[in-house]
């Protein structure tokens, strides 16, 4: 870990002790997380209270990994087709 990194991770740290961040915070910022991470930013260290609380809080994870796979399979061709759909049900 080199000098800046150390100095951001403490920072975070500090940080996210005096701001957590709310479930419902975490639910209007955490498409905009997958956004970024979609997009090949950082998205963790830009947006690191959101990242801890996706640490911390089981549900609001489910939820992200839900978008996340969304946005994935959409980046990789759109959305599945109806027929892959039927299959999937039958
Ligand atoms: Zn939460």
């Amino acid at each position: 870990m080199d000098r800046d990194r150390f100095e951001n991770w403490l920072r975070n740290i500090y940080e996210t002790e005096e701001q957590e961040i709310s479930c419902t915070e975490c639910f209007d910022l955490v498409s905009h997380f997958v956004e970024l991470e979609v997009s090949g930013q950082d998205a963790a260290a830009r947006m690191s209270q959101l990242k801890q609380h996706l640490n911390q809080c089981r549900a609001c994870r489910d939820e992200y990994e839900t978008l996340r796979d969304l946005r994935l399979v959409e980046e990789q061709g759109g959305m599945p087709s109806p027929d892959d759909l039927q299959d999937l049900i039958r």
